[in-house]
């Protein structure tokens, strides 16, 4: 590579797209400085998927433990000590962070612990001053959580401050309808919190299928969680004893301990320096990138949230992963397939989905096959719980081919992983109907379906 620069990659953010592409740009041979201002790890490891599901893990033990004695264990006082599942949460994220900064180093890339902008065709400046000059600038600084300006929005919290609560709420409200939302409400009121979600329109999940939207809403009412749709806020007034008093557009004021806003994430692009180098920006103020997740300026990458293709941790390392390869390894370039890309809500009971919704080929393809089956859980049988699961297939009726499976149940991202593949390979439901199924599980009802 160019001797000409002090490094032939520098990556601005060292969370999931920035890590992969520094560690494997530099396995490729080339010089790599990663700038990270926060924690190594990024999003997905200090403050999104992994803690989220460690407290998803625990939350749930509230459900195992009564229907343990349905089982017949006897089970003694039952308790939970917020503090300490925090705590430990926090330990293995640490841990975690740790090994992600190993990777870096083992590979020899060079960690700058500070904020870096880009101040020039090929120049980065960093917190403490110090100009670095690069061949291939590469941002990935991810995305931040967006919180709605309306008077009190000051006393709210997001995502980010929910894994660090001093104590539980007694009373949470939890405005968003997107899977963030969704999860902890499922997470606060397994731990007893009194949940409230609120939602500005009168859907959530609104990219799911809609049948499972709907079981979702019905399990998550029976569980206690209430839902205001059509609720946007008005105010918040913080009072002398600490709690909230809380005005949402068509409901009576309310008192709340916390509020949490998980109304969607905007791009981290603010004090970039990208105006001055003329890096191009959309409506959301996502940086645009081609097919190979390069920017409007030649020498200026983009992978990861900051791009706002799809937000997702797997999707941001294939990001990565390919702009390294295209750019600095052996073989020809290739750009990533955002097609068909599954997903789950960790929700009390979990979706997962992949391909379209039965709205969608229906209006795309004219004629499809919908399968449906609509059962409860062995588990839940036994333990008395009276929660269905939900799979459906969508089949387009040219050709037999799978274009969608949705699942709401327990496992169901287990299931859905295994089954995603099926789907973006093509096959048709004349595939699944040829494997025999594995008895007694709930996987089966997928080559069972009539
Ligand atoms: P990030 O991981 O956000 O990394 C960007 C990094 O850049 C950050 O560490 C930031 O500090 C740093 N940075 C920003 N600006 C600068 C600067 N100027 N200088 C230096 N450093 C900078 N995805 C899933 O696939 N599954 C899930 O279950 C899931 N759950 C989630 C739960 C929550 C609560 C949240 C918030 C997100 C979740 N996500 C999940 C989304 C996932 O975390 C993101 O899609 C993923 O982290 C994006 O990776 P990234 O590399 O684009 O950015």
């Amino acid at each position: 590579m160019s001797g000409d620069y002090d490094y032939d990659l520098f990556t601005i953010g060292a969370g999931s797209g920035g890590v992969r592409a520094s560690r494997v740009a530099a396995a490729h041979g080339a010089r790599v400085a990663v700038a990270e201002e926060y924690r190594v790890g990024g999003t997905c490891v200090i403050r999104g998927c992994v803690p989220k599901k460690m407290l998803v893990y625990g939350a749930h033990f509230a459900e195992d433990l009564v229907d343990a004695q349905h089982f017949g264990w006897t089970i003694g006082e039952k308790r939970f000590d917020w503090a300490a599942l925090r705590d430990h949460v926090q330990r293995d994220i640490s841990r975690l962070e740790g090994l992600y900064g190993d990777t870096l180093s083992n590979h020899d890339v060079t960690v700058f612990p500070e904020r870096a902008t880009i101040t020039g065709d090929h120049e980065v400046t960093l917190a403490s001053g110090m100009v670095v000059s690069a061949k291939y600038i590469l941002i990935a600084t991810g995305a931040r959580p967006h919180v709605p300006d309306f008077p009190g929005s000051e006393h709210v919290i997001t995502s980010n401050e929910a894994f660090h609560l001093e104590q539980l709420p007694r009373r949470i409200l939890i405005a968003g309808g997107g899977y963030i939302a969704n999860e902890f409400a499922g997470i606060f009121n397994e731990f007893g919190c009194k949940v409230t979600l609120a939602n500005r329109s009168d859907t959530i999940l609104r990219s799911y299928d809609a049948a499972l939207r709907d079981r979702l809403l019905q399990i998550s009412m029976a569980k206690g969680i209430e839902f205001c749709l059509n609720a946007e806020f008005e105010r918040i007034e913080k009072q002398d004893d600490g709690t909230l008093m809380v005005k949402l557009t068509g409901h009576d004021e309310r008192e709340f301990d916390t509020v949490m806003v998980a109304t969607g994430r905007v791009p981290n692009i603010e004090g970039l320096g990208l105006e001055a180098v003329g890096v191009e920006r959309g409506k959301r103020g996502e940086i645009v990138v081609d097919a190979f997740s390069k920017t409007s300026v030649d020498h200026i990458y983009a992978v990861g949230d900051v791009t706002d293709r799809v937000q997702l941790t797997p999707v941001a390392i294939r990001e990565g992963q390919a702009f390294a390869d295209s750019l600095f390894g052996p073989g020809e370039p290739y750009a990533v397939d955002h097609s068909c890309v599954p997903s789950a809500v960790f929700s009390h009971p979990p979706i997962a989905a992949v391909g379209m919704t039965e709205s969608e080929a229906r209006n795309q393809l004219g004629s499809i096959r919908v399968y449906q089956a609509d059962f409860r859980p062995m588990k839940n049988v036994v333990a008395g719980r009276n929660e269905r699961s939900l799979y459906k297939m969508v089949v387009d009726a040219a050709n037999d081919r799978i274009v969608g499976i949705h699942m709401i149940g327990p496992e169901a991202p287990e299931i859905m992983q295994a089954a995603a593949v099926a789907v973006k390979a093509g096959l048709t439901k004349a595939d699944f109907d040829a494997t025999i199924a594995i008895h007694p599980t709930m996987a089966e009802e997928l080559v069972l379906f009539k």
